[in-house]
């Protein structure tokens, strides 16, 4: 057996690598510089914690992590030490003496793993340091910080290409869950690792089931769907994070929430800072916390128990709503991203993106980027094809999203199509400016408003031409024809719809048009789409035996989180709780082989959990 691996049983109490994971390992404990791609929960921590063992162990020196959350750091830390791994953490949460305190222990070569921000590395007193100490290896996480195009930089980050210079033999390896080219790219260059090896993994998130719902009340969508997907055995629920476009609906859906039962707390960028704090270290800490927030609530976020990530807002791009739909599961268990979403989601972004700063070359490319997430959104193929796809990663039907595991009906809707184009084309043609799609869909509708009389509408041949069809339908119609390319939104933020280029050739009936039937009805979708998959609750599928254990396991999972000060997730995951409640064992041999249970937890709290499990 690999010494590699000896140290992922006997520290971590994992029984094989996942994926990439020993090539990484390997490659780095070797002294070999490495960039790694690996999605969100890939398991990146262990690509670098343990080369820094080997290392550590081999007399070369600690491993250096930089990264640029404290927060982050600390669970990091915490997880380690409860494993038995010498680590620390040098950042400004310290006082003086327990900062000398940690920089004795490294002098002495006491440290296996140190973590560090960026700002704190790159001071002479503590370059001066490193001179002074034996280093195995730097480890750069969330290393996508270097790109100033991205959305995390991190000035800090692009200084980082030093350690290059002052430190040439110490091997680098960098790490991040973000994809794209571009930002690869920037992250070679800055951290000058041209001769690095790059290793990419699947992108793909096969645990998180994809579901996008038509919105009608997504409120009370957002509800139900917790309801009936999210709630525990004992009256409590899962955590989730609820996302949000207005730092307005943040706080009021969080209230509303809460009055509904939901244990829901805000978080945004113009909260006070205090409570902020307050309420991302409840989310950490505490068990069934809905943190309901802007997408300033974003890095960092590593909480492995998240179970759904939900959207009452479009997010921008299809980086967005990967990044942040990807904050759930990643423990590697089930778990939702749930999405409400409406032609007036498209409207507002697209007023945005116009209303923004940015020159024409940015509108064009965010325009873009927006129109990728809308044909996410209306497709009748699997989500996670498109969403792959998207990353440039080829993938068969998932079997794990909403399209696939109820595909929608399509039907023939060129006659329906032909008619809302040719009432775009009409009254534009009759009134020389454009409209959106309420006033086109009162048009076609036959609803002679106001604004009609006023712009003699109902004169023109598409007026009352589609009233067989409910403003919900064609609602429909005009979100998947802007989604395929048909219809175009107008600059200018009203929400004005424009003939795409394709939309010649179906007015002249050279081109048929297949739509999809929208099939859900509102609020029931969650229930249905949740039927005979995989459920995220742990509870759901066990017996009375089991579940007995499971909850006096948890008991004293939280207790003994409260008396050390940590999460619960750092003392053990669900996933090793839940094990441990199925195969309940009844000495610390057959409690070695669950996986999770390394030797210092298994020292630590062998007889202790025995002693729980007698007790039930
Ligand atoms: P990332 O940093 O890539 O988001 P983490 O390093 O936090 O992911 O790992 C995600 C989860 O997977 C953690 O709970 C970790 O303990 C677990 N994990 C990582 N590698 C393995 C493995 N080889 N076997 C079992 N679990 C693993
Ligand atoms: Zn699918």
């Amino acid at each position: 057996m690999s010494r590699a691996l000896a140290i992922l049983k006997e520290v971590f109490g994992y029984h094989a690598f996942r994926g990439t994971q020993a090539e990484i390992i390997d490659h780095v404990a070797d002294g070999g510089d490495c960039l790694v791609l690996m999605p969100t929960g890939g398991g990146k921590s262990l690509c670098y914690q343990i080369p820094a063992l080997l290392r550590q162990q081999a007399g070369l020196g600690v491993g250096v992590v930089v990264s640029p959350l404290i927060a982050l750091m600390q669970d990091q830390v915490a997880a380690l030490t409860e494993a038995g791994v010498r680590a620390a953490v040098l950042n400004s949460t310290l006082s003086s003496s327990e900062a000398s305190a940690v920089e004795r222990d490294l002098l002495a070569g006491r440290v296996d793993v140190l973590y560090v921000a960026p700002e704190r590395l790159m001071t002479p007193r503590f370059l001066d340091l490193l001179d002074r100490t034996r280093v195995g290896l730097f480890a750069i996480d969330e290393a996508h910080c270097v790109s100033q195009w991205g959305h995390d930089f991190r000035p800090e980050y692009i200084q980082l290409s030093v350690l290059h210079e002052r430190f040439p033999n110490v091997p680098r390896i960098a790490l991040t869950a973000t994809a794209d080219a571009l930002t690869r790219n920037e992250i070679i260059e800055r951290l000058a690792l041209d001769d690095a090896r790059v290793f990419i993994s699947s992108f793909d998130r096969p645990n998180i089931r994809y579901r996008i719902v038509e919105k009608d009340n997504a409120r009370q969508q957002l509800l139900a769907f917790i309801k009936a997907e999210h709630m525990n055995g004992d009256g409590g629920h899962d955590s989730g994070i609820v996302y949000c476009l207005s730092r307005k609906k943040v706080e009021d859906t969080a209230q509303w929430l809460t009055s509904h039962g939901i244990n829901a707390l805000g978080y945004h960028a113009g909260m006070d800072a205090q409570v902020r704090q307050h309420h991302q270290a409840r989310f950490r800490e505490e068990e069934g916390i809905v943190m309901v927030a802007t997408i300033a609530f974003g890095m960092g976020i590593d909480k492995p128990d998240v179970r759904f990530v939900a959207h009452l807002d479009l997010p921008k791009s299809m980086e967005g709503y990967y990044q942040e739909t990807g904050r759930a599961g990643r423990d590697g268990l089930p778990a939702n991203a749930w999405m409400a979403y409406g032609l007036g989601d498209v409207v507002q972004q697209k007023r945005m993106i116009d209303e923004s700063e940015a020159d024409e070359a940015h509108k064009r490319v965010s325009s873009s980027k927006l129109d990728a997430l809308l044909g996410l959104c209306e497709t009748a193929g699997c989500r996670r094809v498109r969403i792959l796809a998207y990353f440039e990663e080829s993938a068969g039907p998932c079997g794990n999203c909403d399209t696939c595991l109820e595909p929608p009906a399509t039907w023939d809707g060129t006659r329906e199509a032909q008619m809302a184009l040719s009432c775009v084309y009409r009254t534009a043609q009759a009134s020389r400016v454009h409209f959106g799609s309420t006033h086109l869909i009162d048009v076609l509708r036959g609803n002679a408003s106001e604004k009609i009389r006023q712009w003699s509408h109902d004169k023109v041949s598409t007026f009352g031409i589609g009233k067989d069809l409910s403003v919900a339908e064609w609602h429909a119609i005009f979100r998947q024809l802007i989604a395929h390319g048909l219809l175009v939104i107008d600059h200018g933020g009203h929400g004005a719809l424009l003939l795409g280029d394709p939309a010649r050739a179906v007015l002249k009936g050279e081109q048929s048009v297949t739509l999809r039937r929208q099939v859900s009805k509102p609020g029931k979708s969650g229930e249905r789409a949740g039927r005979g998959g995989p459920r995220t609750d742990h509870t759901a599928t066990m017996d009375a035996d089991t579940l007995s254990n499971w909850e006096a396991l948890r008991a004293w999972r939280t207790s003994t989180a409260k008396s050390h000060g940590v999460p619960a997730y750092v003392i053990f995951h669900d996933a090793t709780l839940a094990e441990l409640a199925r195969s309940a064992p009844a000495s610390l041999d057959e409690l070695a082989e669950v996986p999770g249970i390394g030797a210092s937890k298994l020292e630590r709290y062998g007889e202790e959990i025995l002693e729980a499990l007698r007790e039930v």
